[in-house]
């Protein structure tokens, strides 16, 4: 059985240091299920407008990912704009057009309501709560959100992080979230308010993963150039989803090792602007960083 992932379809248009780039693909559901795609079959929940090209649709198709859930509404794509300088861990948002997300009432395939593995990536919380409750009976639930839906839609966040099995952070909504500037503080408040397991990213510096069992933190991939970081949070979530929903147990050994599959898949997004990278990504490129990753971190 596959991955369901609920989350944006967009045009972004972001500003780095390295570069300018209007109107490209993007959104949380796109950079995950480009990353998931390597490690098991992906289906996204989404809506797109009428200006949403039908070459980007066969590209999914290509790579098995499934788009039975993805509708085309009356109305424009969802637009993100978004600048990085000097600290480029963190995006500016300049501006947010939920424009067919609007009205969107998800309505997941018959055929996909039975699916194990559910990822809520960067969406609307209510919207995200909508779609677990239409999920029969997942094995296990994946929730990313961010400090745009903590600060403006905090109740429902907070009802729907209950119910998720792991949830997905940076350092800062981390902060926000929990009201704790120390991050293992955080991690446990976070803990507290429902999620079994929490990862806190923290961009170029790695991350740490928590439950009540396991305590791990990891470095990010060692890079030269940053050319766009646009996606890395999502396809990191794609890395570590895929590999759980392939895994035999999850467990502390399991977890560790697919955040570091999420580590190694959002070193390559970040090596071009939108999902360049990724279209280009081979499986065996994934080994070889991963074997450069343990000689990099080995001690
Ligand atoms: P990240 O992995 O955190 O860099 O996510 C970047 C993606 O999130 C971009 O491709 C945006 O289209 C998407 N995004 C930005 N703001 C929002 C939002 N408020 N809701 C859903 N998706 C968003």
């Amino acid at each position: 059985m596959g991955i369901l992932v609920i989350g944006s379809v967009a045009f972004d248009s972001v500003e780095t240091p390295y570069g300018r780039h209007k109107d490209v693909l993007g959104g949380s559901a796109i950079y995950f299920s480009l990353s998931a795609r390597f490690f098991n079959v992906v289906d996204i929940v989404a809506c797109v407008g009428e200006d949403f090209p039908k070459e980007f649709i066969a590209m999914l198709k290509a790579r098995r990912i499934g788009t039975s859930g993805l509708e085309v509404l009356k109305g424009k794509t969802f637009r993100w704009e978004a600048r990085y300088s000097g600290d480029m861990n963190q995006a500016h948002t300049l501006a947010t057009h939920l424009n067919v997300f609007k009205g969107f009432i998800p309505k997941i395939p018959a055929l996909l309501r039975g699916s194990q593995y559910l990822f809520l990536a960067n969406i609307d919380p209510g919207l995200q709560d909508d779609v677990l409750r239409q999920v029969k009976r997942p094995e296990f639930v994946g929730c990313d959100t961010m400090n745009h839906w903590i600060t403006e839609k905090p109740r429902e966040l907070d009802k729907l992080i209950k119910k998720v099995d792991m949830l997905f952070v940076n350092d800062s909504e981390a902060r926000q979230l929990s009201s704790e500037s120390n991050l293992l503080k955080a991690a446990k408040e976070i803990i507290r308010m429902g999620p079994k397991i929490v990862v806190i990213k923290k961009g170029e510096h790695g991350l740490i993963l928590y439950s009540r069992n396991v305590r791990f933190m990891a470095p990010a991939y060692l890079l030269e150039r940053v050319n766009d970081p646009t996606g890395a949070g999502d396809s990191f979530a794609g890395g570590t989803m895929g590999f759980l929903s392939r895994a035999r147990r999850i467990n502390a050994a399991s977890l560790r090792r697919a955040v570091i599959y999420g580590t190694i898949a959002a070193s390559f997004t970040v090596e071009d602007f939108s999902v360049n990278r990724l279209l280009r990504l081979k499986r065996p490129e994934i080994e070889a960083r991963l074997k450069a990753f343990r000689s990099l971190t080995r001690f």
